[in-house]
């Protein structure tokens, strides 16, 4: 078995989707990024590779790189997937926190963690997904910025 970590920084910015996990959620700001700014599907994608050891995604999916405009963060979750399953490993269960000082994310939870069980061909039990403030502190709690950090279980 092999253990991973991954964390994610974007920042927030007028006319930008928030996109987290793959959900599109209502807001007045949205994450800024090359991609879609989808910062909790990096935070699980960096876990991911990290696990095994592979480059992490701004290796894979560099910034400057035009093919990665506006990329849906999901499929670049399921490009790593496959990687990994080419490398022989499986994904056993990830766990991931979204630090954001709004919306709230509770809404949305349910469908990110289906889109990421989904994506990662697990059963929605081994997802485990959660969001906090950061009692308006920092970076995160002055709405500068979203962050995500996942940990994965690799087997
Ligand atoms: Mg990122």
């Amino acid at each position: 078995m092999r253990i991973g970590i991954g964390y994610d920084v974007h920042r927030l910015a007028a006319d930008r989707a928030l996109i987290l996990g793959g959900v599109k959620i209502p807001h007045t700001l949205g994450l800024l990024g090359h991609s879609d700014a989808d910062v909790l599907c990096h935070a699980l994608m960096d876990a991911l590779l990290g696990a095994a050891a592979l480059p992490d995604i701004g290796r894979l999916f560099p910034d400057n790189d035009p093919k990665y405009a506006g990329a849906d963060s999901l499929q670049l979750l399921g490009q790593v997937v496959d990687m990994l399953h080419r490398e022989g490993w499986q994904v056993g269960n990830v766990d991931a926190v979204i630090m954001a000082e709004r919306p709230k994310l509770a809404p949305h939870i349910e469908q990110m963690r289906k889109n990421i069980a989904g994506v990662l061909g697990l059963e929605i039990g081994a997802v485990g997904l959660k969001a906090t403030t950061t009692e308006k502190l920092g970076f995160v709690g002055q709405e500068e910025g979203i962050a995500a950090q996942a940990v994965v279980l690799l087997n």
